[in-house]
C-alpha cells in the first residue's frame, strides 16, 4: 500500500494482501484475502467510480459541476459521492430501502443526497431504482448516469488495477480467484486480467449467496448485500462475463454469516457479508484445489458498514440466520 498519497484519489487501489493464519489451518493451499475496504470510501467500488467518471469527463458526457445520478445498493453510491466530493459533481443515489443506516450516513457525510426505494421493483415498475434514476435524470439537465450494470468502464477499472495489483502482490503465484458477484465488474475484469497473464492458467470461482440464479436455481431472498441477481439470465448486466468464470460455488447464508463472524474473531478482519461470502468459497475451493495452491478471495468492504445487521443478533434472528459453531 501507498504510505504516502498527494491526494485522497490517488489512496484509491493498491490494497493489502493478507494470509488466512488460523481459517487456513490445516489446507495444503493458502489463501489470500484482498482488503478493498482499505480504499478511502470503504469499498472496491472506489475503483469503479473512479474510472467511470474519468471517462465520462474524458469523452465530456460528464461536464464540470453536472450532477451524477445513479442507483446503487450502497458502494457504488458512496464511491461517487466520494469522487463527487472531489471533483465539484452533486451526487444523487437511488439506494436500496434494506441498506444499512451505517451506509446511508456514510452516502450523506460525503454530501449525496439519498433516494430510498424498493430493490426487488421489477424492471416494469417505476419504483425500479434504474427507472427511478432514469426519471431523476431527465430532470436535471446536464445529468450524467454511470449506469453501473452497463458500463464497460466497470469491469475495465478492476483488468487496469485490481488483477495487476493481485498478480503482483503473489509474485504471479496466484491459481484461483474467488469473487461475489453485483454487477459482475469485479470477477469478470480481475478474472479476464489474470487468465490472461496467466495464459488461462488462474480459475475463476463466483461465489453467490442462496436465492441468486447466478449459479442456477430459482430466485429467492437474498440476504447478502450488494451481490447476487434474480433476474432472468436475459436481464444479466452487461459488466458481468459469465465466460470468465470457471465455477459458481453458493454458501447457504448461515455459512456467510458464521464466516464474517469468524473472519472478525479468528483473523481480526471486520468485513462485511460479500467477503465472508467469497471466504467461505475460498475455503471450499481450497479442500479439492491440487496442494500448494494460492487462493485469492475478494473482500469488498468492511463490517463497520453492517453493524446493526450482520452484527446485530436481532437482526440475524429475524432473518433465520444460526451462527454455526454458536458464533
Ligand atoms: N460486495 C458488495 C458489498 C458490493 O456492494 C458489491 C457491488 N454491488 C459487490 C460485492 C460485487 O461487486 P461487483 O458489482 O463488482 O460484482
Amino acid at each position: 500500500m501507498e504510505a504516502r498519497a498527494t491526494s485522497t484519489i490517488g489512496l484509491i487501489g493498491n490494497t493489502p494482501l493478507v494470509r488466512l493464519e488460523s481459517l487456513g489451518t490445516g489446507l495444503r493451499s493458502e489463501i489470500y484475502v484482498k482488503l478493498e475496504s482499505a480504499n478511502p470510501g470503504g469499498s472496491v467500488k472506489d475503483r469503479t467510480a473512479l474510472s467511470m467518471v474519468r471517462e465520462a469527463e474524458r469523452i465530456g458526457v460528464l461536464q464540470p459541476g453536472a450532477t451524477i445520478v445513479e442507483s446503487s445498493s450502497g458502494n457504488t453510491g458512496i464511491g461517487l459521492a466520494l469522487i463527487g466530493a472531489l471533483t465539484g459533481h452533486p451526487v444523487i443515489v437511488v439506494a436500496a430501502d434494506t441498506t444499512s443506516q451505517e451506509k446511508l450516513a456514510v452516502l450523506r457525510s460525503f454530501n449525496a443526497e439519498v433516494v430510498l426505494t424498493d430493490w426487488t421493483a421489477p424492471a416494469e415498475s417505476p419504483e425500479n431504482a434504474r427507472n427511478i434514476a432514469a426519471r431523476l435524470a431527465a430532470d436535471i439537465p446536464g445529468s450524467w448516469r454511470p449506469q453501473q450494470f452497463d458500463n464497460p468502464g466497470n469491469p475495465r477499472a478492476h483488468y487496469a488495477s485490481t488483477g495487476p495489483e493481485i498478480w503482483r502482490q503473489t509474485s504471479g503465484s496466484v491459481t484461483h480467484l474467488v469473487a461475489s458477484i453485483g454487477t459482475g465488474g469485479t470477477i469478470s475484469g480481475t478474472g479476464a486480467f489474470l487468465k490472461d497473464r496467466s495464459r488461462g492458467a488462474v480459475k475463476v470461482i463466483g461465489a453467490d449467496p442462496f436465492g441468486s440464479v447466478y449459479s442456477g436455481g430459482e430466485p429467492g431472498e437474498i440476504l447478502v448485500d450488494g451481490v447476487g441477481n434474480t433476474w432472468d439470465r436475459a436481464d444479466w448486466p452487461k459488466t458481468f462475463n459469465p465466460e470468465v468464470v470457471d465455477q459458481f460455488v453458493r454458501i447457504p447464508n448461515d455459512g456467510v454469516y458464521s464466516m464474517v463472524h469468524r473472519l472478525a474473531t479468528d483473523e481480526g478482519l471486520l468485513l462485511g457479508p460479500s467477503s465472508g461470502l467469497a471466504v467461505a468459497a475460498a475455503l471450499q475451493t481450497a479442500r479439492s484445489a491440487p496442494a500448494g495452491s494460492t487462493i485469492v478471495a475478494i473482500a469488498p468492504d468492511a463490517g463497520t458498514n453492517y453493524l446493526s445487521k450482520t452484527f446485530n443478533v436481532l437482526w440475524l434472528a429475524k432473518n433465520g440466520i444460526t451462527l454455526e459453531g454458536g458464533g
